[in-house]
This record gives C-alpha cells, sequence and structure tokens, in this order.
C-alpha cells in the first residue's frame, strides 16, 4: 500500500535534490509502473509526464523493444570490462553507431554511466590532452553561470547553479565562470540578440586574456540550457563564441545530455544551433533513461593526442568498472534503431509547430513573464508582474505551486525556479500535446486565481 511505502521510504531512503528536512511529513510520490508517455503511482493515480522524468525517457515507459533488448543481453553477456583494450559486441557496435551519427567528424567513443561521470571524464580528458601536447599549463575550463553538468565534483564545478556550489566548498579550482546567455534576463534595455551576443562573446575574450590565454583548456556549454532554466541561445551566440575559442585554441565541449538524440529537432543540439565541439557528451535520450549510460566522443585531434601520449609515458589512467557494459550498451544501441525505425527525427519536427505553438499561447497571461523553447522542450516563466519584469518573491514559491497544481491535474512537469519546464517523450502523439496543454490550462487558471 502506499501507506507502507511511505513509511519505508521514510526510514531507509535518501533522496537526491530534496528537502530531507519536510520529506518526512510530505513523503514520496511512489511511481510503480508506466505505460507510453504516463505513469502511475501505487495509489492508482495516472499522470502524462511531460518532463520524460529527468529530459531523458525519450521513447515513454514501456518500450518492448528495449526491455527485450537488455533481456536478451542479460542472458548472453551480462556483465564484462573494458580495461586493458578488453570489449564486447555491443559496446563496439554502440560506438560505431555514435560516430555515424555524430553532427561533427568524430573519431572515438569513450564510455561512463551518467552525464556527471561524461562530463568528468570530459574534464580528464582536457587535462590530458594539454599535458600531452606540451601545455601543462592550459588546464583551465570555463563554463556558464546557470549550467547544469551533473554533480560529481568536477561536473558540479562546472555547473553554474547556486546548489550545485554552495554547501560543498565548489567550485574547483580551475573551473571558472562566465555569464549565461539569457537574453530576456540579462540583456541592456534595447540591446538586439545579437548585439547581446556580440558583447557576451567580447565578455568571454577577456576573461581568456585576464587569465591568460595559455592557461584556459576549454569551454563548455549545453546548447539548450536545460536546469537552469531552457534557456535557448539568442541568434549568433555560438559563432561568436567559437570565434573567439578559436582564437585563443580553446577546446569547445558540448553538453549534449539534454539536448541529444532528437530533442531539438536534429539528431544532437549543435546542429541545430551551428557548435563544432572537440569533445561531446550525451547521456539520458542514448538509452531513453532506461539504464544508466552515457559517452564522451572526441575528436581526431583529442584522440591522436592522447593516443601517442598513451603510448610514451603509460595507459590513459581513466575509466569504470561499467565503461562500455555489454547490458547498457545494448539498450542503447536498440534505442538508436528504434529512433532511426520509428522516424523519431520527423515525427519530432511534425510536432514542433504545435507543441512550440501551444506554449507560446501562454505567453501575455496574467503572470507569465517568457515563454522559452525550441524543438519538444520548452518553459514558461512566471512573474508577479510581468510587464514591469517583477519576479515573484521567492518565498511564494509560485513555480512550485503551479507544479503542483498541475500534478492534481495529472500532469508532471518541473518547476526550476518559477519556470514551468516541459520535455515530454518524443514519442507523444499529436493529440497528446492537446492533452498535455489541456491539463496544464486547468493548472494555470486554478493558479491565477489562487492570486486574486
Ligand atoms: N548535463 C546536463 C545538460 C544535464 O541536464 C544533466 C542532468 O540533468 C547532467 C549533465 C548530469 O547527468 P547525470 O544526472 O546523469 O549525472
Amino acid at each position: 500500500t502506499h501507506a507502507e511505502n511511505a513509511a519505508n521510504d521514510i526510514a531507509a531512503h535518501l533522496h537526491p535534490f530534496t528537502n530531507l528536512a519536510t520529506h518526512p511529513q510530505l513523503g514520496p510520490l511512489v511511481i510503480q509502473r508506466g505505460d507510453g508517455i504516463f505513469v502511475e503511482d501505487d495509489q492508482g493515480r495516472r499522470y502524462l509526464e511531460a518532463m520524460s522524468g529527468l529530459w531523458c525517457a525519450s521513447l515513454g515507459f514501456s518500450n518492448a523493444r528495449l526491455a527485450k533488448a537488455g533481456s536478451e543481453a542479460l542472458h548472453g553477456l551480462p556483465y564484462y570490462h573494458t580495461f586493458n583494450g578488453r570489449s564486447n559486441p555491443a559496446a563496439i557496435a554502440l560506438a560505431e553507431k555514435l560516430l555515424a551519427l555524430a553532427p561533427v567528424p568524430m573519431s572515438k567513443v569513450f564510455f561512463a554511466n551518467s552525464g556527471s561521470e561524461a562530463n568528468d571524464s570530459a574534464v580528464k580528458l582536457v587535462w590530458y590532452y594539454h599535458n600531452a601536447i606540451g601545455k601543462p599549463e592550459k588546464k583551465k575550463i570555463i563554463a556558464r553561470r546557470n549550467a547544469y553538468h551533473g554533480v560529481t565534483v568536477a561536473a558540479a564545478s562546472l555547473s553554474g547553479l547556486v546548489p550545485n556550489h554552495r554547501d560543498f566548498d565548489l567550485p574547483i579550482d580551475r573551473i571558472l565562470h562566465v555569464d549565461c546567455p539569457h537574453h530576456f534576463r540579462y540583456a541592456e534595455a534595447g540591446e538586439s540578440e545579437q548585439d547581446f551576443a556580440t558583447r557576451l562573446a567580447a565578455a568571454l575574450e577577456q576573461r581568456i586574456l585576464d587569465e591568460g590565454p595559455h592557461t584556459v583548456g576549454a569551454f563548455i556549454a549545453e546548447p539548450v540550457m536545460g536546469a537552469g532554466g531552457v534557456l535557448v541561445p539568442p541568434a549568433t551566440y555560438f559563432d561568436k563564441v567559437q570565434k573567439v575559442l578559436a582564437r585563443y585554441e580553446v577546446l569547445l565541449i558540448a553538453d549534449e545530455v539534454i539536448c541529444g538524440f532528437g530533442r531539438t529537432g536534429q539528431m544532437f543540439g549543435s546542429a541545430t544551433f551551428g557548435l563544432k565541439p572537440d569533445i561531446l557528451t550525451a547521456a539520458k535520450a542514448l538509452s531513453s533513461g532506461y539504464v544508466p549510460i552515457s559517452a564522451v566522443m572526441v575528436n581526431e585531434k583529442v584522440h591522436a593526442a592522447v593516443a601517442a601520449n598513451s603510448g610514451k609515458i603509460g595507459t590513459f589512467g581513466h575509466g569504470f568498472t561499467y565503461s562500455g557494459h555489454p547490458v547498457a550498451c545494448a539498450i542503447a544501441l536498440e534505442t538508436l534503431k528504434v529512433y532511426e525505425d520509428e522516424n523519431i527525427l520527423a515525427h519530432v519536427q511534425s510536432l514542433v509547430p504545435q507543441f512550440q505553438q501551444g506554449l507560446q499561447s501562454y505567453a501575455g497571461r496574467k503572470y507569465v513573464g517568457e515563454v522559452r523553447g525550441v524543438g519538444l522542450i520548452g518553459a514558461i516563466e512566471q512573474y508577479a508582474d510581468p510587464a514591469r519584469r517583477t519576479p515573484f518573491d521567492p518565498a511564494q514559491k509560485a513555480g512550485a505551486r503551479l507544479a503542483e497544481l498541475a500534478l492534481a491535474q495529472g500532469l508532471i512537469v518541473r518547476a526550476m525556479g518559477d519556470s514551468i519546464a516541459f520535455c515530454p517523450p518524443l514519442i507523444i502523439t499529436a493529440e497528446q500535446v492537446d492533452d498535455m496543454f489541456a491539463r496544464f490550462a486547468r493548472a494555470m487558471a486554478i493558479f491565477e486565481e489562487s492570486f486574486a
């Protein structure tokens, strides 16, 4: 029963990103099964999962092909490792497939288990690379405020959100942050997207010069910033940023953990926004979230230096027990095949106008300040007074309230501050997009009344 589940959860389970002081009173929402884009809790209530869990369950919650692929892998080779040159067919096939899909020519794939590990691995690859090419001082990595790159020590340092740093004495040394490209919030009065992008690129260049270009090794960016509030980059931003990076031989890491595999309407956000990364990290929709797996792709420039150095001074001393895990790789490989067989990109593109118009229909509502989105991801941000751009007092917890009201309508969305995010499974149908917005409309109406 739910009462038993709740009591046992409270007794035994330490939850991530949860207020542990209030959890014993509030208790858990226990999800016990899923079908398509819906999940069901332990009281039989169904929810339309408009966040794909944590931006990951792209094929919904009951894909039989993925279950079969996992089961076959478990009965075949349930585990083997990839250290010391060991390999397995699923890891090999997945690496080949990822290289074929990459948005720019990539040379090799390294496997890890989560987005955080992929980003930590990318940091270490950058450090190793600069040692290998005889530039051991070029180790600083520039990230952006409001970025989210994960929670392991390096990834949390790359992240630029307060909860990732505060209370942990992060970021670590050598990880720096520059302004994030949120035009609506940070542009000066009358500043166009292009001028805003020019200003941010100039500030990035100045920061590189201040630090000393010989000390700056890489810049990391999500094509669309997810947990920071679904921030879509302003026009020309990545163009201008990449010109600066090229001038000072700063590598580009694209964090495609959310954007990868169709979310923005193309296979990778890098294609949508013109990024040409040297290193690319992916996770989440790589396996539709069904098993933990992530990948780091490196181009030949990075790989060649790492491989050459490995021959000179010893092995590349980094890797996980579960790097290239055969069950995870088999499920990821099947996921990528399902995307192809079901023509998921074409499906996503066909829904984008309806989805984006649905979001935009909230622009101009009483408490809506900004609507953002691209592809099948978006956010609606609430302001106390949108005309004056006055945010809600954080104590009012406006975003959390709206998300709670949506939950009561059988809709799971995510509040990030006062922004409400939507990131539905890519298999959502046109009728289900309407259903999603109908549920949200009821929640929004109650939300607006609650302030009257
Ligand atoms: N990078 C991005 C862009 C993410 O959104 C996330 C997770 O939400 C991560 C990295 C971290 O991934 P994980 O939670 O699998 O460690």
